[in-house]
């Protein structure tokens, strides 16, 4: 977590300007109206940081630190990254919690020398670089949304307790919920801010400061004037130049004042530059399963505990291939839905493209080559875009209107469902005069900046073209007059070079310089510069067209940026089509790799209904299945499960799950979950059926992780996160419990785990599975009606355990721990040891450890007689290493066997 605070060693402006150049006093006045952010000023082609910026920016980038000038006696440090390779330095410094104001000149160096010697060229801050507000695609990850996030909350509001808004400048996407202190945590681990802004005010209780800055990274307290609810609707109809609020829904006060904050905020990071975002879509309280902060971790959604994203639902189940449907995608994995009508949208849609495997094919192949126009179109906004994000938007154009005729030659013969059917629409009337205007004024290859022109295409513009044909006619007489000039001065090394202080201008070695600079030759030759072995010369000819050149370069340059920005303010009056263009290829992408999905890994389309069921036959784990076909090792088992309720009074079944160490306990409960949220998001799930009444909260406790930065041992993080699913699940819940108790003495733990069963049964009647060790609690299932023993199969082989993975009904009678510690590695002595203590224990009369210390003979006597062993076990292997058995006779062989199981004997006996 990273709060900024403002730079103190900037906080005097008359001292620290005393004694400066005037550049460096241009330096510290802007440092000093941007305190909180490391200050990127603009010096040629590169940017420069000074004073406390230097010394950091220098330890985080890894550069060199050196130094500028004085100042008040001490060197003033300063380091520095080229322009051209800056996004590398900042995506850096970003990843690292640092901000970035972005401070550019905003003149020629030759306007101000305009103004005398020493003027200083006119720079400021054009931009304010946070980890929320980033737009370029080399700092953001194409398949994830990248989303600023406001918190507001207006005391005595009564429709809401907080409003929450995020928003992803690079997309344009904007969103708007009201929520509580109770499901903050939830909403801001579903959306996953990278920046968070909230009120001063806010931020200085103590209860929400440790909440929000548990659960993002980067978190920036803001003046109350931005949560201002009385100033908050005359700022949001001026972003975005509407008369009134009313056409985009109805807002709370709360809700009116987070998205004002996040469009101030956006204004003070943007710097009068305007994205264009969609007006904030509302987002209804009760619309989306409420999956906890530690149960999506547990159930390693879109990342694993460690924190990657391999190996996570997500990353598994993604066959998307663009960005905008990656992210389509990721929102609806975390945010699974809870209306069964728009699940089942998305599941037709599914069906359909299964059914359809040519013309999925077709899609997936068209949309592949599909560029990110969001991204490209949000950028041209900001003024950041350049001729390739043009490029960009015409090729997303044209990609959607070859969809559309995939689509529908399909849709002739095969009624598409109702997503589908919109999507083509809107393909269908993608913008094509832009497509074409794009195409004929752009290009094939083109620069990635528009300030190093030559991206308009030939005969787009007929004066642009004949200017341009000066220019270059121009540099092509200069290149034939070499050969003219070395003739007439009769040198044969004569060369017409070309550098940017003199232009063009004709070079002679030394030794000519006298004939050259006297007559006849000097009529023709104009002297320009002496150096120490060469001398330069100019013509009137030649200074004719290099002006002619310069004259040309500039005006088509001018011409070229004009068109630029009528090509810009061409597709930003399209804004609105073409971000619903885009969104209409994620949609067909998620859908083609749902149906993709479904056939490569054998899914199935689950059923979705309002009831309180939850039937699943042939159920897998989406991530170990993947793994373990990857590994070519044996197949996932798999197993059903059914929870059903038969009403909201019964409440749902609980399977008791018990079985050994490393059967699949496990896998087992989290497969069940995932098969819940991949339906509700609307994708097919591995089974060979399911049917789930909607879900609307999803509880897990898995695992045992210390949080030792929260001051939270494992036993107390287990018991916070028993105590959070105890205390909210409901009926409608789907609760899975791994372990429970676990972390303490065995009948604590065993009290805990007995009574938590009780409370779920009882009080919260939520569909439940709960995992443990404690065989004895499938005895409860005698006196709770709702309470079913489960178990997983395993078979004993030669003392060894194979596991089955099967889940059967009934209960385990022991765990095999000491055949998984063996199979594990646990040193020999040790395994032998805890065989013989849990034999004793086992019989039942041994309860009492004490005894057992007592009468068990010591370790050390148990560690000789596993040594004894092996020394056995080696005398017997060198005994038969010493014969062959064919020169034995029968009766030799007879005598043989004997004498070994002698002293086999008779060494054990020893
Ligand atoms: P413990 O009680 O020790 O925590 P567990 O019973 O919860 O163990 P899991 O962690 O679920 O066991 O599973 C152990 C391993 O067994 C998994 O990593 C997986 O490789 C394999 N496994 C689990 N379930 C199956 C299955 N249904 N089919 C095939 N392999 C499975």
């Amino acid at each position: 977590m990273n709060v900024s605070s403002p730079n103190p060693s900037t906080q005097n402006p008359a001292e620290k300007t005393a004694g400066l150049t005037p550049m460096m006093a241009q330096y510290v006045e802007i440092k000093i109206a941007n305190p909180d952010s490391l200050l990127f000023y603009r010096m040629g082609d590169f940017y420069e940081l000074f004073f406390e910026d230097a010394e950091k920016a220098s330890r985080a980038l890894g550069i060199t630190l050196t130094k500028r000038g004085k100042h008040q006696g001490e060197d003033i440090p300063m380091c520095g990254v080229p322009v051209h390779s800056a996004d590398g330095y900042l995506q850096k410094l970003i990843e690292l919690g640092f901000r970035v104001s972005v401070c550019e000149q905003l003149e020629d160096p030759l306007e101000a020398k305009k103004r005398g010697a020493k003027s200083v060229v006119k720079r400021d801050v054009v931009r304010l670089v946070t980890p929320g507000t980033l737009t370029e695609d080399n700092l953001l990850e194409a398949g994830a949304n990248n989303f600023l996030a406001s918190l507001a909350r207006i005391k005595g509001d009564e429709d809401a307790d907080f409003a929450f808004a995020w928003v992803d400048l690079s997309t344009g996407e904007f969103h708007i919920a009201t929520t509580s202190l109770q499901n903050l945590e939830a909403d801001l681990a579903r959306v996953d801010p990278k920046e968070l802004i909230l009120s001063d005010a806010l931020f200085s209780e103590q209860t929400i400061r440790t909440l929000i800055e548990e659960n993002v990274g980067a978190v920036v307290p803001q003046p109350a004037a931005f949560f201002e609810s009385t100033t908050a609707d005359e700022r949001i109809t001026r972003f975005y130049n509407v008369a009134s609020l009313d056409a985009f829904g109805t807002f709370t006060r709360a809700e009116r004042a987070a998205t004002a904050a996040i469009l101030s905020y956006i204004e003070k990071t943007q710097i009068g530059e305007k994205p264009a975002l969609s007006p904030p879509a509302r987002m209804a309280a009760d619309s989306v399963m409420l999956i906890d902060p530690a149960t999506r971790a547990n159930l390693e959604i879109v990342k694993t505990l460690s924190g990657e994203k391999k190996g996570g639902l997500l990353a598994t189940i993604n066959m998307t291939v663009t960005g905008g449907g990656a992210r389509l995608l990721a929102e609806r994995i975390a945010s699974p839905s809870l209306h069964v009508s728009t699940i089942h949208q998305r599941l037709d849609a599914v069906s359909w493209f299964l059914d359809a495997r040519q013309l999925r094919q077709d899609v997936r192949d068209t949309l592949k080559a599909a560029p990110d126009s969001l991204r490209c179109l949000s950028r041209l906004t900001l003024s950041r875009g350049g001729p390739r994000d043009m490029a960009a938007i015409a090729k997303g154009l044209k990609t959607a209107t070859s969809l559309a005729e995939f689509l529908n030659k399909h849709t002739i013969k095969n009624e598409p469902p109702k997503l589908i059917q919109e999507a083509l629409n809107v393909l269908s009337n993608a913008p094509k005069d832009l497509t074409d205007l794009l195409a004929s004024a752009l290009r094939e290859d083109l620069p990635l900046l528009k300030r190093d022109g030559g991206f308009v295409a030939k005969g787009y513009d007929k004066e642009l073209d004949e200017v341009c044909a000066l220019r270059d006619e121009s540099r092509e007489v200069i290149a034939s007059l070499q050969a003219k000039y070395a003739e007439q001065a009769d040198i044969k090394s004569l060369k017409v070079k070309h550098n940017n202080v003199l232009g063009y201008f004709i070079e002679a070695t030394a030794q000519h310089s006298d004939r050259l600079l006297a007559a006849p030759l000097n009529e023709t030759f104009i002297h320009r510069q002496t150096l120490a072995n060469a001398i330069r010369f100019t013509t009137s000819e030649l200074s004719e067209l290099q002006s002619n050149i310069v004259n040309a370069a500039e005006r088509a340059r001018r011409m070229e940026l004009a068109i630029f920005d009528a090509l810009e303010d061409a597709i930003l009056e399209l804004s609105e089509p073409i971000k619903r263009v885009a969104r209409a290829m994620a949609e067909l992408d998620v859908a083609a790799s749902n149906a993709e999905l479904a056939e490569r890994r054998n899914y199935c389309r689950p059923e979705i209904d309002e009831s309180l069921s939850f039937k699943v036959e042939g159920g897998r784990h989406p991530v170990v299945e993947s793994a373990l076909s990857q590994a070519l090792s044996d197949p996932f088992v798999a197993n059903g499960c059914d929870l059903s309720a038969e009403n909201e009074k019964s409440g749902g079944l609980i399977w008791l799950v018990t079985g050994p160490n490393m059967a699949g306990k496990s896998t087992f409960l989290r497969q069940n979950a995932l098969i819940a949220i991949l339906a509700q998001s609307g994708g097919f799930v591995p089974a060979t059926s399911a049917h789930i009444g909607l879900v609307d909260r999803l509880f897990s406790r898995v695992g045992a992780a210390d949080d030792l930065a929260r001051g939270r041992s494992t036993f107390m993080v287990e018991m916070v996160e028993t105590a959070a699913i105890l205390n909210q699940a409901g009926p409608r819940s789907l609760v899975i419990l791994d372990e429970i108790g676990r972390g303490t003495a065995t009948f604590d733990g065993l009290s805990i785990a007995w009574a938590t069963i009780e409370h779920l049964h009882e009080v919260n009647c939520s569909r439940s599975l709960f995992a443990t060790h404690y065989h004895e609690l499938t005895a409860l299932s005698d006196n709770l009606d709702r309470l079913f023993n489960a178990t997983v199969k395993v078979s004993e082989w030669k003392g060894d355990v194979v596991f089955l993975h099967e889940i059967v009904p009934g209960a385990a009678d022991r765990s095999y721990g000491i055949q998984v510690a063996k199979l594990a590695g646990l040193p020999e002595a040790v395994v032998g040891r805890a065989k013989d203590v849990l034999g004793q224990l086992e019989a039942g009369e041994r309860l009492n450890p004490t005894t057992l210390i007592d009468d068990l003979p010591l370790f050390n006597a148990a560690q000789q007689s596993s040594a004894t062993n092996t020394q056995r076990d080696d005398a017997l292997k060198t005994a038969l290493d010493a014969v062959n058995p064919d020169d034995l006779t029968p009766r030799e062989a007879l005598e043989m066997l004997y004498a070994l199981k002698a002293q086999a004997k008779g060494l054990k006996s020893l």
